[in-house]
């Protein structure tokens, strides 16, 4: 007596295709698991067991095997537990098993045989479909989400006797998901950049680093409004299109973070962990790894503020991930890839006391200043592509009566110079002009002889690396996106070289 059914298991952010096989024979009595499986898969052992008692199942005293396979991927989860069960009840002919092959399942069971929620449904969903199965049986709590994925039969189930009906009538039509299980929830962004007074340079490097998905780091003391400028970033930030939000969904389902009744994620992540965040829950991580901060902030923003606070440890673990816009984990059990697409904002103070290069406030030392700015590594600081200071205000810049540009007018120019970069990279495989490949820059940000001149002059006088010099060009081409104009002009290069030069005032002369 043999049986066989269809799971997924995640891997990543993404699920691979599982067969589980369920054999009973004659022999001493036992139930065993095999297949590289982790300890919360066999654990299924023992909620299959007392869940089918209390379905009024009992096992067979027979010889019981459950095999998962293929055996080279580690197996992770709860939600075998409803296709381990189905495998069973099928080899020992409750379930009608030819109704079985083109059918994908998944689900915890509680010990009274209620199916719970598992995290990535969306994903095995997808990989299910991928794999040409017709139907998914999913928890009833996870519905919602399955029904993301389009052009496949999606089955919610409540209990596991509602299973072995459902699998033995071979009734298998979708049945309507009522209005009232969505949530229509019009974000409202509580910053809005009308409330800013003064910061016009701040303001404007804002909305150049939004526009072409720059990393972007303030300096200025404190009190200057880095952080309340930061809060308004969300209120600028364009939507995904489908593509984008289907990925990042699939990021917060597995991750356990995903509001399946508000659909996919429409807006861009904005993530501000706290200075005390450890290296793994900034990149990600754990036994079987999960989505760190920077995946969670995958094609939106990453916002550490207080930069200097965070460990060096776990700053300089950014770079590799800034880099590659995705971060590999790799583990005994194989090797792991998360998306990590973010837009980098940062704010600091540029001493300890904050007020550098203020001398009349200032009473750092030159050798605590220096201290204080190598907390931030050369390398990290060569990932920046914007560098812009947030002055203090004086007191007429606060008071007067101001009429400050809404998040709306800002964010209606974002829009138009987003949709120029979508046309021009088309069929490129990358969206913004901060993902510029180097070996498309020149074929993408031309610029004239004179201009190639003037550049040779700035990369000298800035001692600008390749890195730092190809991320002038990118900004320059973004300043000329925001421009309507086709070719990067001397304009646009002083703007983006102004942004560059920052860094050297405040790491190069302390
Ligand atoms: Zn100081």
């Amino acid at each position: 007596m043999y049986s066989t059914v269809k799971t997924a298991t995640i891997f990543g952010i993404d699920s691979k295709i599982i067969s589980v096989e369920a054999d009973i024979s004659e022999g001493m009595p036992m139930f065993d698991m095999v297949g590289y499986l982790s300890s919360e898969v066999k654990e299924a052992r023992e909620r299959v067991r007392a869940a089918l008692k209390n379905e009024g199942y009992t096992l067979p005293i027979k010889r019981i095997t459950v095999n998962l396979s293929p055996a080279s991927i580690r197996k992770t989860g709860a939600g075998f537990d409803l296709p381990i069960a189905v495998a069973i009840l099928s080899a020992i002919g409750i379930i009608n098993c030819e109704s079985l092959a083109n059918i994908c399942l998944c689900g915890e069971i509680a010990l009274d045989g209620k199916i719970q929620p598992v995290n990535g449904v969306l994903s095995m969903v997808i990989e299910a479909k991928k794999n040409n199965l017709d139907i998914v049986i999913v928890p009833q709590d996870n519905l919602l989400e399955a029904r993301l994925v389009p052009d496949i039969v999606t089955i919610g189930v409540k209990q596991l006797k509602d299973v072995i009906e459902l699998l033995n009538q071979g009734d298998f039509h979708m049945e309507e998901i009522p209005q009232a299980n969505f949530r229509e929830v019009v974000k409202e962004e509580s910053y809005d950049f009308s409330m800013i007074n003064g910061q016009q340079a701040l303001r404007r490097a804002c909305e150049v680093a939004v526009s072409g998905m720059h990393n972007l780091l303030m300096v200025g003391p404190p009190g200057a409004g880095k952080s309340m400028i930061s809060k308004c970033i969300p209120s600028i930030l364009p939507p995904m299109d489908s593509e984008e939000q289907m990925e990042l969904s699939k990021i917060y389902s597995v991750s356990g973070k995903f509001d399946e009744r508000m659909g996919l994620i429409k807006n861009r992540p904005f993530r501000s962990p706290h200075h005390t965040v450890s290296p793994q829950g900034l990149v990600g991580g754990g036994q079987v790894p999960k989505p760190g901060e920077i995946s969670l902030a995958h094609g939106g923003v990453l916002f550490l503020d207080e930069l200097t606070e965070f460990s060096k440890s776990t700053l300089e673990i950014l770079r590799q991930p800034l880099e590659d816009k995705k971060v590999n984990i790799s583990r005994a059990t194989g090797s792991f890839t998360f998306p990590a697409d973010f837009m980098l904002v940062a704010a600091m103070n540029p001493c300890s006391c904050g007020y550098y290069p203020d001398l009349n406030r200032c009473h750092c030392t030159r050798l605590s200043i220096q201290r204080y700015l190598n907390k931030i590594s050369q390398p990290l600081l060569d990932r920046i592509d914007i560098c812009s200071e947030a002055p203090t205000l004086n007191f007429g810049m606060l008071n007067r009566k101001q009429d400050n540009e809404s998040s709306a007018n800002i964010r209606e120019r974002v829009v138009k110079a987003h949709e120029i970069q979508r046309n021009r990279y088309k069929g490129y495989g990358f969206r913004f002009n901060s993902q510029l490949p180097s070996n498309l820059i020149e074929k993408f940000c031309p610029l004239s002889a004179e201009d190639l001149e003037y550049m040779e002059e700035m990369y000298d006088k800035y001692s600008l690396t390749a890195r730092t010099y190809h991320k002038t060009l990118k900004v320059a081409r973004t300043i000329a996106d925001l421009d309507g104009s086709e070719n990067i002009g001397r304009i646009h290069l002083q703007e983006a070289i102004l942004y560059r030069g920052l860094d050297k005032k405040y790491w190069e002369e302390a």
